[in-house]
């Protein structure tokens, strides 16, 4: 994975393209908590199962048909100011963009993205992002490499994403 916290800034940042009027913060709030949830399967280790088992760490729960079910559960409730579509794709980049974060790690066992049809590890053709140490090792000297490449990677991308979503948004108003 990248570390967990940098997950969450899809959610957050996908949530700069609101729209003007007040809509419920629960879909935010929902985003957040599936974009980190895939990584509860590191407790697999602690488990006895195998790393490469589809039940293990970026197995069957980094792939993009649960990131669907989960998004197509939540379209199925109401929000304030969001249409079930909106509902739907915004949970689903949040959960999916995990296992598609943690495919351009350079380490670890690549994302079983497209599981159940296929139990294949996969990752990106391009690996820029340093894998995080698993569990008790992440305060190590390798953390200084990770979050630098993650501040480049992902934390850059996203500030520059922000400012366009706001400025398309403030666009829109006037
Ligand atoms: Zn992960």
């Amino acid at each position: 994975m990248p570390t967990i916290f940098t997950h969450t800034l899809v959610p957050i940042v996908l949530n700069q393209a609101r729209k003007p009027e007040p809509r419920s913060r629960w879909v935010l709030v929902w985003g957040l908590f599936l974009s980190i949830l895939p990584d509860l399967d590191s407790l697999s280790f602690a488990m006895g199962i195998a790393y490469g088992s589809q039940w293990g760490h970026r197995g069957f729960s980094h792939s993009l048909l649960v990131a669907a079910g989960f998004a197509g559960i939540l379209a199925c409730f109401r929000f304030h100011g969001w249409s079930r579509v909106q509902v739907w794709a915004f949970i689903f980049i949040s959960m999916a963009s995990h296992g598609l974060l943690d495919s351009l790690t350079d380490g670890g066992k690549g994302v079983a993205l497209l599981w159940p049809w296929r139990h294949a590890r996969y990752f990106a053709p391009f690996r820029p992002i340093a894998v995080s140490p698993i569990g008790a090792h992440f305060f190590s000297a390798r953390a200084f490499e990770v979050l630098l490449s993650e501040l480049l990677w992902i934390g850059l991308p996203a500030v520059v994403l922000t400012i366009a979503l706001r400025q398309s948004g403030r666009g829109k108003n006037h």
